[in-house]
């Protein structure tokens, strides 16, 4: 099943959507997005608590 985390429910006005095959995955690629795109150089807890609140099955994947 395909994980995906849009990053606009963190960053609002983003239309980034990490996908993956699983949360890890899925949190790998929003760090290297947040690090390149959003000048963040680590994610802290605060930010990764809210990042895994906000991954879910992605549209299409379970129909
Ligand atoms: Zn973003």
């Amino acid at each position: 099943m395909t994980r995906e985390l849009r990053c606009a429910d963190l960053m609002p006005g983003c239309n980034f959507v990490a996908q993956g095959n699983d949360d890890s995955e899925v949190m790998k690629k929003t760090a290297e997005h947040a690090k390149s795109v959003h000048r963040m150089a680590a994610i802290s807890m605060d930010v990764e608590k809210k990042a895994r609140a906000a991954i879910r099955n992605a549209e299409g994947s379970a129909r």
